[in-house]
This record gives C-alpha cells, structure tokens and sequence, in this order.
C-alpha cells in the first residue's frame, strides 16, 4: 500500500486485552519454536483465543508443528490467517516464494512485523505469541517498538553456554524496557525406562538465566518450568500435533501445560 498510512497494531492500542508474548532464545536449536507451537495449542485447548506470528526468518518452522494446511486468504485489504488446532497463525514463510532463503535487513523485518500484527484479521484474541528469531536482533526491538506491552519468554537449554546467550537475549527487555514473563528450560533431562534421569545437557541453566536477569532487571524473573527431553514432543513436531494435544500425558506435555496454565 504505497503512500498509504501504515495500519495502528491493534495489540498497542491502549485497553488491548490481548496478553502478547515474544518467545526468545540466545541461539537455535533449543526448542524455541517447539515450545510456542506447544503453548499455543495448550492454550488453545484451555479454550482461550490464540494467535501465533512466526517471525523467526531462518526457521519458519510453525506452520509445520501446528500442521497448518490453509494459505493466508485476503479478503479487502486484510490477510485471512490460517487455522489449525484452534490457533490462528501467520509464518513469515508463507510469503517467501518457495520457501528460498531471504537475505532480510532490519528494515525488511520490522516492515513485515508490523505488516503481521497491524494487516492480518486475528479478530480478538486473549493470547498472541511470537516466534522470534533466535539472538538479540533488530526483531526483538521492533517488537518492543510495534508493541511496547510485550512480554519476553526467554527459553534456554541448561547448558551453560546457552545460558549465557539467552541472557543476552532477556538483557535486550532492560534496554526496551519490556517485561520478562519468565525462563522456560527446554531439553532438561532423558527419562530413562528405570525411573532415572540423565541429564544429557547438563543442568542448571535456566535457573541461572532466571537469576541473571533477576538481578539485572531489579525484579524477579522466574524460571516457569523444565521440559524434558521427550521423542513424542519431536514426532508430534514433524508430524503437526503437538505433543500437548497428541500425547498430553507424556512429561514433556506435562510440562508445558503447567507452563502453559501458569502464564
Ligand atoms: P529452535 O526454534 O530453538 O531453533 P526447535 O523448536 O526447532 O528449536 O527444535 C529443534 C529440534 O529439537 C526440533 O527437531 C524439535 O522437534 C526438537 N526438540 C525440541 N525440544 C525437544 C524436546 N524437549 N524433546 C525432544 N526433541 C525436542
């Protein structure tokens, strides 16, 4: 819309009753993506309104988890979102011509964040959550920007390495001034058939980033839960039923329902 007057985001908009969470991680491959498909479709489940916008732009990895099948419609001068298992969710994917790999600036992407949140219906919603691409990039301060309300989830594996980054991650929230919601472990241990747990990545690194940015933002930050190490969370991934709706009972959709209640 050249010389059009870019949309307001309705989430900014003062009286939003839609609680809006950045899902953010220092690196990739900690399960960040796994995680917010997860929590969307437990909410979902709850029987509350969701909405996804998966702006990671070297994952886009949603659509797949949450089984998506539709395509975005337009309908006037807005993008229809496409539905799966109650949840609403538009992909920075969709719109990448093949899937090909797209250098995208800063610009670019702030142009396609607003684009998601003020150009798509999502009609009223009482949860939004984003898929951030991992890092402390130039999305985590337009979200900040586009929604100053926005609240960070920060997940992190517990290998100490990760934790260091993803603190890096929750340090971006002090400069923009957003609220941290909490950290959330991810791949935290391997049950094995005897009852045991291994901790294949070792341990301690969500409680470490929960302190960390505790004591850097002057309030607390809590570590919501640890989700273990589950093939059923992997599968259900590929296969677009999240482990949540496919296998509730498993320990990892065990723990992030509990993570999922408690936000
Ligand atoms: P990120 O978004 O941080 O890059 P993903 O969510 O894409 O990470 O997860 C990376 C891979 O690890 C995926 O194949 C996913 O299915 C798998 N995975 C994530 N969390 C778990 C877990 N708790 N147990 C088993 N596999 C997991």
């Amino acid at each position: 819309r050249g010389g059009v007057a870019e949309r307001e985001v309705p989430f900014a908009k003062a009286g939003s009753l839609t609680r809006v969470y950045a899902v953010a991680s220092g690196k990739g491959g900690v399960g960040k993506s796994s995680v917010t498909a997860n929590l969307a479709a437990a909410l979902a489940d709850q029987g509350l309104r969701v909405g996804v916008v998966d702006a990671d732009i070297y994952g886009f990895s949603i659509p797949r988890m949450l089984g998506v099948e539709g395509r975005p419609t337009q309908v006037d001068d807005m993008i229809l979102p496409p539905l799966s298992h109650d949840v609403k969710v538009i992909s920075i994917g969709m719109f990448v011509p093949g899937n090909q790999p797209v250098v995208w600036r800063g610009p670019m992407l702030h142009r396609a964040l607003q684009q998601f949140l003020a150009d798509v219906f999502w009609g009223d919603l009482d949860v939004l959550l984003l898929d951030l691409p991992p890092g402390t990039g130039d999305i985590a301060i337009s979200t900040a920007q586009l929604i100053p309300g926005a609240e960070i989830l920060v997940v992190t594996t517990p290998q100490q390495a990760a934790a260091e980054v993803a603190e890096r991650a929750g340090a971006i929230a002090l400069q923009t001034h957003q609220r941290v919601a909490g950290v959330i472990e991810n791949m935290s241990w391997l049950e094995l058939p005897d009852g045991t747990r291994q901790e294949i990545f070792g341990s301690g690194g969500g409680q470490e980033v929960a302190e960390s940015l505790t004591r850097a933002i002057g309030s607390e930050v809590k570590l919501l839960g640890q989700i273990p190490l589950d093939t059923r969370l992997r599968i259900g991934a590929d296969e677009g039923m999240p482990v949540v709706l496919g296998s509730p009972d498993s320990p990892a959709a065990v723990a992030l329902r509990g993570i999922a209640r408690g936000l």
